[in-house]
């Protein structure tokens, strides 16, 4: 995938919303981790149902996209985020 740094999603200067799709889950915070197909931005879902989790096993695989915003919550742009995420930490 290729991102284009030009695009700031979420801001209300662009106006662009997120495109967020599940890449896989995080055992020790029980969240699923999102990344934004258009920014590259990672981010989290807190507390998954059952079923929400059980499909995002598969995404390792099978990204697929996520539509609830509200529920994201966005991690800071790191060169690192994917190895230091901790769902718990931000908030
Ligand atoms: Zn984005």
């Amino acid at each position: 995938m290729r991102y284009d740094e030009g695009i700031k999603c979420g801001t209300d200067e662009a106006g662009i919303a997120h495109e967020w799709l599940v890449l896989t889950t995080f055992l020790q915070g029980f969240c699923l981790v999102v990344k934004c197909a258009k920014c590259g931005r990672h981010g989290v879902v807190r507390d998954p149902s059952a079923a929400e989790w059980s499909n995002a096993i598969g995404a390792a695989t099978r990204p697929y996209g996520w539509h609830d915003d509200a529920r994201v919550k966005i991690l800071p742009p790191s060169p690192f985020a994917g190895k230091a995420l901790r769902c718990q930490v931000w908030g």
